[in-house]
């Protein structure tokens, strides 16, 4: 099965497709930990979206795309993708639709984390800690938030007319939310 998680920054998208991963040997793809890893490694991308990521914008679709394609088209990992912050876009959900539909296969699954901005804003500050992720502060997550807002609404509006789309209240305990998608996973 394939799975898409979206929502908005800290909403929990990291660690409830570490959970699903785990218990359905399932392989995440996040294009943050994609585009990170373009910067860590300092490549030609890596170079250009460095600032793009620090300052809470978001990468070209172009750029996101072309990361994502390499992966939907392993063999290894058909049909058991789980994606984590893809999506962000109308134009990146048809993407992904069409590249999904290409390699014969299809979203199974789509969750909506919906978390209020509070919230939001409580656990990224408790996450800069964790992690220390130089995007990770106050600023940076009320412009990332906006972004997501802006940006990341029409997804919403694409995905919810579906008859696989769940939302779920990402505002619970991590516990409440990874038991009632795992409800839904095992229907
Ligand atoms: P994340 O780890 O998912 O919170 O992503 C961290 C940052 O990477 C975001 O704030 C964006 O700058 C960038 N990013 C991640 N995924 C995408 C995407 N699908 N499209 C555009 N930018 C992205």
């Amino acid at each position: 099965m394939n799975v898409v998680i979206f929502g908005p920054p800290g909403a929990g998208k990291g660690t409830q497709s570490d959970n699903i991963v785990k218990k359905y040997n399932l392989y995440q793809v996040s294009t943050g930990d994609l585009l990170r890893n373009e910067v860590k490694n300092k490549t030609d991308v890596g170079k250009v979206i460095e600032n793009i990521i620090s300052k809470g914008d978001f990468a070209t679709d172009e750029i996101v795309n072309d990361l994502i394609k390499k992966v939907i088209f392993d063999p290894n990992k058909k049909n058991k993708l789980i994606f984590d912050g893809y999506p962000r876009s109308l134009t990146q959900a048809e993407n992904l639709d069409v590249l999904l539909n290409e390699s014969h296969q299809k979203i199974d699954f789509i969750f909506f984390l919906n978390v209020k901005k509070e919230t939001i804003i409580k656990r990224i500050e408790k996450r800069k800690i964790l992690e220390n992720r130089a995007d990770d502060n106050l600023s940076t997550i009320l412009k990332r938030y906006d972004t997501y807002m802006e940006t990341t609404e029409p997804v919403l509006n694409f995905y919810s007319k579906k008859t696989n789309f769940y939302e779920i209240d990402g505002d619970q305990k991590i516990d409440e939310i990874s038991t009632k998608i795992e409800e839904i996973l095992s229907v």
